[in-house]
């Protein structure tokens, strides 16, 4: 309940997505419970999010033990989280700018997590250690996404396993001007 909008308060443990302002909406608990596990965050892991949004996530792998790394286009939605993890003592790096380029200098991650959908960024497929784990919503030919699992081998192949079928807004790709108010 701390990382919804003060009016969706009593709505935060029902088992739907929310809204949190700037057209953007928080996944139902169950998802964020569902990508933790395919994240496997825990001590001596290091994470990077793309769509930090209200910061929940973000603070749900700290919590798990995670250096987490989070990156969000729109900059109030970003600075709003980052208060958020300070009030509730989650450290959590933060930046803001287009996730699609990843975070160079922080890489290579043991996962990546994108709260978006949309198409794969290869820069972040590049960002994964070996063994690495790229959690990440992709737009398929039914107009929904699926939820993919990029796991990069230590040869730098990759195998894709899909887990199933999701509906995220759409990671945007440049210039936050492209995205909708409220
Ligand atoms: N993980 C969030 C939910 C995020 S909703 C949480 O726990 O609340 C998706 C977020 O991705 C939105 O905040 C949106 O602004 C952000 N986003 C969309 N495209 C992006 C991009 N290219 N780079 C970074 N953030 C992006």
């Amino acid at each position: 309940h701390a990382f919804v909008l003060s009016h969706a308060r009593e709505d935060a443990y029902d088992n739907r997505p929310l809204s949190i302002g700037h057209g953007q909406t928080i996944s139902q608990p169950f998802i964020v419970a569902l990508m933790t596990e395919l994240a496997a965050p825990g001590t001596d892991t290091r994470i990077l999010e793309i769509g930090t949004g209200s910061g929940y996530q973000a603070a749900v792998l700290a919590a798990a033990g995670a250096e987490v790394y989070s990156i969000e286009i729109i900059a109030a939605l970003a600075e709003q989280a980052r208060e958020r993890f300070a009030a509730q003592g989650y450290e959590v790096r933060t930046r803001v700018g287009d996730g699609n380029l990843g975070w160079p200098e922080a890489a290579p991650f043991d996962a990546i997590l994108v709260t978006a959908g949309g198409r794969l960024p290869p820069a972040l497929v590049e960002q994964l250690a070996p063994g690495g784990r790229l959690v990440i919503p992709i737009n398929n030919a039914r107009g929904d996404q699926d939820l993919v699992v990029l796991t990069r081998e230590s040869d730098g192949s990759t195998t894709r396993r899909n887990v199933l079928p999701v509906r995220f807004v759409p990671l945007v790709r440049g210039a936050a001007e492209n995205l909708g108010d409220d």
